[in-house]
C-alpha cells in the first residue's frame, strides 16, 4: 500500500520513531499532534537543535550541565565528605528532590555491560579515583538499582577503590531487589539512604 503522506511527515514519523519506547503507530499520533500545532513545533524544534549544544556534562561529577560546573558541584555548602555513585541524572534528581542527601554525587551514565561496550572508561572510574582523592572523601556511598547489572557495578567500583582508604556504603532496606531507584518513593528511599549497608570500612 502506498503511503499517502507527505514526505516530510513521513521523515518526522520516521525519526519519532527513533526515540525509545515510540513505535511507529505513536510516532504517527505525535506526528499528526504536532501538525496541528504550529506554536509548539517551533518551540520543540529550537529546543531540540540547542540541546545537544548547550547541555553538557558537569567536569566534576558528570551531571548535566549547562555551564563547566553544575549548581551542586558549585554549592559550598554541601557535605564535601559524602559522594553518592548515581546510575544517571534522573535518580540524581530524584534523590535531591527528596531532600536526603547533602553530600556530592557521582553520575557514572552507564552500568558495567561488556555485551554493550559500557567498561570502567564509560563509566568514568577513574575520574572518580581522582575525585575521591582530591576531597579527601570519607564515604563513598553507592545509589545504584538493585537490580542485577547495578549490583554487578557495585561490587567492581567497591573492588576499584580497595586502594584508598575511604568507607564504602550502599542503599539498603525498603529498595526491593529489582526496583530502579526513580521509581522508589521519598520515604522509601529515605529510609534506604538512613540504612545503608557498609561494604566496606575505611582502613587507614
Ligand atoms: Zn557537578
Amino acid at each position: 500500500m502506498e503511503n499517502t503522506y507527505p514526505q516530510t511527515l513521513q521523515r518526522l514519523i520516521s525519526a519519532l520513531s527513533k526515540l525509545p519506547g515510540i513505535g511507529e503507530k505513536s510516532a504517527g499520533r505525535l506526528a499528526l499532534f504536532l501538525l496541528s500545532k504550529p506554536e509548539l513545533c517551533e518551540i520543540l524544534g529550537d529546543l531540540i537543535k540547542e540541546l545537544p549544544f548547550r547541555v553538557k556534562l558537569c567536569k566534576i561529577c558528570r551531571n548535566f550541565s549547562e555551564e563547566e560546573l553544575c549548581p551542586i558541584c558549585k554549592d559550598p555548602t554541601r557535605d564535601q565528605s559524602q559522594l553518592c555513585i548515581v546510575e544517571n541524572p534522573l535518580n540524581l534528581l530524584h534523590i535531591e528532590r527528596a531532600g536526603i542527601y547533602r553530600g556530592y554525587y557521582y553520575v557514572l551514565h552507564y552500568l558495567l555491560s561488556p555485551k554493550e561496550g559500557f567498561g570502567p572508561r564509560e563509566l568514568g572510574l577513574n575520574n572518580l579515583i581522582e575525585l575521591i582523592k582530591e576531597r579527601s572523601v570519607s564515604e563513598v556511598i553507592l545509589a545504584l538499582s538493585p537490580t542485577l547489572s547495578g549490583e554487578a557495578t557495585s561490587s567492581y567500583i567497591v573492588k576499584t577503590l580497595e586502594s584508598l582508604s575511604v568507607r564504602v556504603t550502599k542503599l539498603a532496606c525498603g529498595l526491593p531487589m529489582g526496583m530502579e531507584i526513580q521509581f522508589a518513593d521519598p520515604i522509601t528511599l529515605k529510609r534506604a539512604f538512613q540504612r545503608r549497608e557498609t561494604l566496606r570500612e575505611c582502613e587507614i
